[in-house]
């Protein structure tokens, strides 16, 4: 039994964490363009029809179309935003040094899972169990 159980967080090479950092700003820029062509087309959307407010009454009306166009806009802009957010801490936590530590049981997430997702905050088993609670509501 000889087995170096010696692989701390803080061995972990500082090229896979550039890697990290170099994939979260590229998110990043990404996310920020998206928002920006949102910004422009629910600016135009609501100069078409110059009702500020989505009514949702008006399901089977002519408008109805503009106003769903617009709401997908709007959650699709939200989306994006906190995507933005999370990008943002992902990189603090790459500045403070505790990227790719698990928010709820403090374990490491795996290398595998940090470069699907650089934004990652739980670990694999922390966000099975989170999804469903998330889903539930806000
Ligand atoms: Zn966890």
């Amino acid at each position: 039994m000889t087995r170096a159980a010696t692989t701390s967080a803080r061995s972990k090479p500082t090229a896979f964490l550039e890697g990290q950092r170099s994939a979260i700003e590229a998110e990043r820029a990404a996310c920020a363009r998206q928002i920006s062509a949102l910004d422009a087309e629910l600016a135009s959307l609501s100069e078409r029809d110059g009702v500020p407010q989505v009514d949702f009454t008006e399901e089977g009306g002519e408008g109805g179309t503009m106003a769903i166009e617009r709401d997908r806009d709007k959650a699709l802009r939200d989306t994006l935003l906190a995507r933005l957010l999370q990008l943002d801490e992902a990189r603090s936590r790459l500045d403070a040094g505790t990227y790719g530590i698990c928010e709820s049981c403090g374990g490491p997430i795996v290398e595998a899972r940090l470069e699907a997702l650089p934004d990652a905050t739980e670990c694999m088993a922390c966000k099975g169990g989170g999804l469903l609670r998330r889903a539930g509501g806000r």
